[in-house]
């Protein structure tokens, strides 16, 4: 049981039975419980050790500064630069892929973003702008009358067995929920825009 937080106990089942820690408020990490507390360097490391092949991004207060359902505005809202730096690479490795070596496995790394603002032609803007292109998938849950759980949930199903994915998102309701839970090779991270120090 989290001793800190009855929200936790109640509502976000985030205990990890392995270390008898907390996975929201103490800033851990667990592989066996696939659930990790992760700031955009941590989440760039996870996504490289694992390697993971997929990666689900929640957008508001996750990839960019912008909060829930506004669209973000260049200038005044920021892309978390280590994220931003990795979906960059995925970019580039994606168009060398015809090319010369080069890439590595980020060649293989495919991307999308799942977010319940709506605002997608303002999102793939902010994005084009800080030179990722179109290689990343923006999905807007609502436009497309779906969830993100039900968006992550397909896309898991058409995944190669035994693929390993990545769901980053600052919101944890849908990180517990048990149809994810239950997808075998997905790993969430319980994202922290700001830099955690632990
Ligand atoms: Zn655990
Ligand atoms: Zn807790």
């Amino acid at each position: 049981m989290c001793p800190y937080s009855d929200e936790c106990n109640f509502s976000y089942r985030c205990f990890c039975p392995h270390s008898k820690k907390c996975i929201r408020c103490e800033d851990w990490s667990c592989d066996t419980c696939r659930l990790h507390r992760l700031d955009g360097a941590g989440l760039v490391d996870l996504v490289r050790r694992l390697p993971a092949t997929r990666l689900f991004l929640d957008f508001d207060q996750t990839l960019c500064s912008s909060k829930s359902g506004f669209p973000p505005v260049p200038g005044k809202h920021r892309l978390q630069e280590d994220v931003a730096e990795l979906l960059r690479c995925a970019q580039r490795a994606g168009e060398n892929e015809q090319g010369e070596g080069g890439g590595g496995w980020e060649r293989s790394l495919r991307v999308s973003i799942v977010s319940r603002n709506p605002h997608k032609k303002e999102i793939m803007e902010m994005l084009q702008r800080r030179g990722i292109g179109d290689r990343v998938e923006v999905c807007c849950v609502k436009v497309e009358r779906t969830t993100k759980v039900g968006k992550i949930a397909d896309d898991m199903r058409g995944e190669e067995r035994g693929a390993v994915a990545v769901y980053a998102d600052d919101d944890v309701r849908e990180l517990i929920d048990p149809t994810l839970t239950a997808c075998s090779g997905l790993h969430r991270v319980i994202f922290s825009f700001r830099e955690l120090t632990s």
